[in-house]
């Protein structure tokens, strides 16, 4: 009997060990929490982004908490704060406003929190360690060359007509995208290959408050009204497919689209699926993909070596100053899409599958 309880002790003892041992080895793997605030879920790339790096921080080992302030300036705010209360030991932060930050910032980094600012620089605080994000001067140019190639500008054809729409001026990488374009796109304004008829040109004229459409398709529409009644628009440089959408509304609601009046050479950012559609029934020219499953993977990685002691990998040291201090960055290349590689870049990335495109 005696021996049999012994027995039956050991056994329980050691199968308590053993359970134990499993708890330790789960929790060896629970490298803690981090926090990702995302801006808005009404653009289908934050969605990749965020799903993107909770799936490789899950990988690695991190809870992550996940939140979308639907561009709402104190909703993110406020998600901030309560991840800062929860203990997450990182912030990515894809700002909506990355001006409005600092105090929120500064409490993060009181705590030892680390700040990484996605995709979208904060300025105007000294408490973001990293960077990461697409070479965002180069997405303006590369959108620039889709317009220059598709009129023939290098060959000499013109004078056409341009309009010119801006990012939201509370984003750092609006700037960065217009400069990028207007790098490939003034000397034509200058010589007169490009009239830019409404002359509204430079990012206190032509930027889009929160990247919204509707914004800019009634921008559209105005400048529309008031500058070609009796003329044609043959391109419109847009910095996202989200206000190309409004834009190719504007002027269907004039009358391009169509065999004797077919639309301008649009640009656009992302490569979201309506946009790529778009693309393919010849309303938009152009998108920049940027894979985001990459940026996600570069961020993740990125942590995950500051949380070790490691040195993180960083590509540009020079770039981005967010006006107190120049933060170290890791830049992914973006890549112009149109109707002859659409195919190949984003199905063949596995980045859209082709039944969306139907
Ligand atoms: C991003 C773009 C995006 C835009 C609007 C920018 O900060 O870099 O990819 O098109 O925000 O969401």
């Amino acid at each position: 009997m005696n021996a049999r309880r012994t027995t039956l002790k050991t056994l329980v003892a050691s199968l308590a060990l053993g359970l134990s041992f499993a708890g330790t080895a789960v929790h060896a793997q629970d490298k803690g929490l981090v926090g990702i605030a995302m801006p808005t879920k009404s653009s289908t790339r934050w969605i990749s982004d965020g799903n993107s790096m909770v799936k490789a921080f899950a990988e690695k080992g991190y809870k992550a908490d996940l939140q979308y302030a639907e561009d709402d300036i104190p909703t993110q705010l406020s998600q901030i704060e309560n991840m800062i209360t929860k203990g997450v030991k990182v912030l990515v932060i894809a700002a909506i406003d990355g001006t409005t930050l600092a105090n929120t910032l500064q409490k993060a980094a009181d705590k030892g929190i680390k700040i990484v600012s996605y995709d979208r620089l904060i300025v105007g605080s000294k408490n973001v360690d990293y960077y990461t994000t697409f070479d965002n001067f180069q997405v303006g140019v590369l959108q620039a060359q889709t317009i220059e190639n598709a009129l023939g500008l290098k060959s000499g054809k013109g004078p056409f007509n341009i309009e010119l729409f801006g990012g939201s001026a509370d984003d750092n990488n609006a700037f960065f995208f217009y400069d990028g374009a207007m790098s490939v796109l003034d000397p034509y304004i200058k010589s007169g290959k490009l009239v830019v008829q409404s002359k509204q040109m430079g990012m206190q004229k032509v930027a889009t408050l929160r990247w919204d459409g509707q914004v800019a398709q009634s921008r559209m529409e105005n400048i529309l009204s008031a500058y070609y009644s009796n003329k044609r628009v043959d391109a419109v440089l847009s910095p996202y497919d989200g206000l190309s959408i409004g834009i190719i509304s504007a002027l269907k609601g004039v009358g391009y689209g169509s065999a004797s009046q077919p639309m301008p050479y649009i640009s656009g950012q992302d490569a979201e699926v309506p946009s790529v559609k778009a693309i393919i029934r010849k309303e938009q020219g152009s998108t920049i993909f940027k894979d985001t499953r990459e940026l996600a993977k570069v961020t993740v990685n990125l942590v995950d070596a500051v949380l070790s002691g490691k040195k993180p990998e960083i590509n540009d040291t020079k770039t981005y100053n967010n006006k107190v201090k120049v933060v170290p960055s890791y830049l992914l290349k973006p890549v112009a899409v149109d109707i002859n590689n659409y195919k190949q870049v984003l199905i063949g990335s596995g980045y859209i599958k082709e039944e969306q495109l139907k």
